[in-house]
């Protein structure tokens, strides 16, 4: 695989590519795989790092979407769930399933407002009873019915769900428990997916941290933002997969568009050992007082995650989460759980994104969450297609992409050669599923590597069956352990640089691994890290300082760290 220097250099050696893909988040990620696997030439690029806008902002829901049932979206939440087990297989090592509780407060609600939000009659949230959540679950279980790795639902009395969650709301009448599937890291699945992308043989390059100014003639003038250099390129089809941003891109290259009317979703994490226990490994999905659905994930050790909000917003950039959504936030919790309370002292991390909606009006909770593939034939300033991906789930990211790929393979006159369906992503290869399976496995490279058996758990948790090649890098190298970062290496900070493209110091501390999103970091732990990554990437001391004041700025900016 080449590193960023070596990819900027093809471009200039060869400024031809067949697809270019604009945009790094997971609908173009996986667009990029789906298509290098075909044997396409493509290039993907991002102003960014890789999986920095919507796809890093999701609620780590792999999911059909029980409530778009309501909206009437059977198309979209069938694909989801389908896709849902696709994940779950071929992703093992970075996902998991969900159980997930909704606590019931009332017995009937619903009936007359579902259909009538069905029939477009009713544009606002309204309070769902047993009944309409029983039917819906029945649905759900039935869509994935011979195909689901997970159980399906059951409902739980109200005494029998106190048993169980003692500290729930004791006005609760019933608690339906379903399976969807979590994923910790969305930034690390995305990752793997872009490296399988890379993968040898593949015509497919991949860089973050460059974005198109303008175009001229049959070329796309190409800015990298580290050097300031700008590069050309050709291509004969572009897939704008800018997410929240499609319409500025196209602005940029093509002409006005007017797909996207996003809305704007914040998070928090915070740290509460009691919440994430009294939560007992369960998502709580339930309806806050205006009627959205929110939801407590039991996010990594004592740590949980609450969200979201559900608001317009015009310019994707100034997605952060303010003070009233702060409060908002912090108001969910002792709605189902009366006796906890969240502070603001507990806060570790927050983030905000856009869904990148298609434009509509009406309450932004009924928005279709579909997608949709919108092309623009060559217009009087470019002499290429664009195929613009609006919309769609996290979830179904798989789907849209062979979708996507389909489109451009058709355009071409070529025919699909191999299905992502059931294809393993990254480390989740011939994944021994199983602690049975597992341990043998871990002693086994424990004994190639000699590298501890902890570490190599650790680096197995993290990388599923990339640690082989990972064991095998660090193994070679005096590997010390870090002052600030206990978990963490030398090495393995050294192997993402070099493999996973680190460009920036936060690329490793916010994307690469979770170490700012569980309140890790504190200045010293910046400073070590801006050692060992300038190390890799030559940094001088004006850079590493520049890079740490970069990140306290994010950090502080986005998601509400102080160090
Ligand atoms: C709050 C929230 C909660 C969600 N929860 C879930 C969930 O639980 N489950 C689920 O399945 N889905 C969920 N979603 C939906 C899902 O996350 C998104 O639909 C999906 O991530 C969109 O991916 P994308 O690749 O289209 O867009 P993005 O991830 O936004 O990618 C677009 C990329 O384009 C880049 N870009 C922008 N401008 C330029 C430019 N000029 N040049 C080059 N690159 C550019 C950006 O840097 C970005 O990386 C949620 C979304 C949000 C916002």
């Amino acid at each position: 695989m080449m590193n960023r220097a070596q990819t900027i250099q093809s471009i200039k050696n060869n400024p031809k590519t067949t697809v270019l893909i604009i945009g790094a988040g997971i609908n173009g990620i996986g667009t990029f795989r789906d298509l290098a696997l075909q044997g396409i030439d493509c290039l993907i690029i991002d102003r960014s790092d890789f999986c920095s806008g919507a796809s890093m902002a999701s609620s780590h829901m792999l999911h059909g979407g029980i409530r778009y049932l309501e909206n009437g979206e059977f198309r979209l939440v069938r694909e989801a769930l389908h896709e849902r087990n696709n994940l779950l297989r071929n992703a093992p090592h970075l996902t998991h399933p969900l159980p997930t509780t909704i606590p019931i407060f009332k017995w009937f609600s619903g009936l007359l407002n579902s259909p009538l939000k069905f029939l477009g009659l009713l544009d606002r949230p309204a309070e769902r009873g047993a009944v309409i959540i029983k039917l819906g679950l029945m649905m759900y279980d039935a869509y994935v019915r011979g195909d689901s790795p997970m159980p399906g639902h059951r409902i739980d009395s109200h005494d029998k769900a106190l048993q169980k969650w003692p500290d729930f709301n004791p006005d609760i009448r019933f608690a339906a428990t379903y399976y969807d599937g979590g994923m910790y890291s969305p930034e690390r699945l995305a990752m793997e997916i872009l490296l399988d992308g890379e993968g040898e043989g593949n015509h497919a390059r991949a860089l973050n941290y460059i974005r198109p100014v303008r175009s001229e003639e049959n070329k796309i003038l190409l800015r990298d933002e580290i050097s300031g250099e700008d590069i050309s390129i050709s291509p004969e089809i572009i897939i704008n997969a800018g997410g929240p941003w499609i319409d500025v891109i196209n602005n940029e290259i093509n002409g006005k568009s007017n797909f996207i009317g996003g809305t704007k979703g914040s998070h928090l994490i915070v740290k509460h050992p009691e919440l994430r226990e009294a939560i007992g490994g369960h998502e709580i999905f339930f309806e806050y007082l205006d009627g959205r659905i929110v939801l407590i994930f039991p996010y990594l050790q004592d740590h949980v995650m609450i969200g979201s909000t559900d608001l317009r917003i015009d310019n994707p950039d100034n997605a952060v989460c303010t003070e009233e959504e702060t409060e908002y936030i912090l108001g969910m919790v002792p709605q189902i759980f009366p006796s906890l309370k969240v502070t603001r002292e507990q806060i570790v991390f927050q983030f905000s994104g856009v869904r990148p909606l298609p434009v509509a009006t009406g309450s932004t909770g009924q928005i279709s969450r579909d997608h949709s593939i919108e092309i623009v034939e060559k217009s009087s300033r470019a002499s290429w297609p664009i195929l613009n991906l609006v919309g769609g789930k996290w979830t179904s990211y798989r789907a849209l992409s062979e979708q996507v790929t389909d489109q451009v393979l058709n355009r071409l006159n070529q025919v699909r050669q191999a299905s992502t369906s059931r294809l393993p992503i990254g480390g989740g290869k011939n994944y021994p599923a199983g602690t049975d399976k597992q341990q043998p496995w871990i002693k086994n490279i424990t004994k190639k590597s000699d590298i501890p058996l902890e570490r190599i758990e650790q680096l197995f948790a993290r990388y599923g069956t990339r640690t082989t090649e990972i064991a095998d890098f660090l193994s070679k190298k005096s590997d010390p352990p870090l002052k600030h970062f206990p978990g963490y290496t030398r090495g393995e900070i050294a192997y993402l640089v070099e493999q996973e493209m680190v460009t920036h110091l936060d690329d490793f501390l916010i994307r690469r691994t979770k170490l700012a999103w569980l309140g890790r970091l504190s200045k010293d732990s910046l400073i070590e890290a801006a050692e060992i990554i300038g190390e890799e990437l030559n940094w001088t001391d004006t850079k590493k300082g520049q890079e740490i004041n970069r990140t306290c700025e994010i950090l502080e900016k986005r998601h509400g760290v102080f160090l």
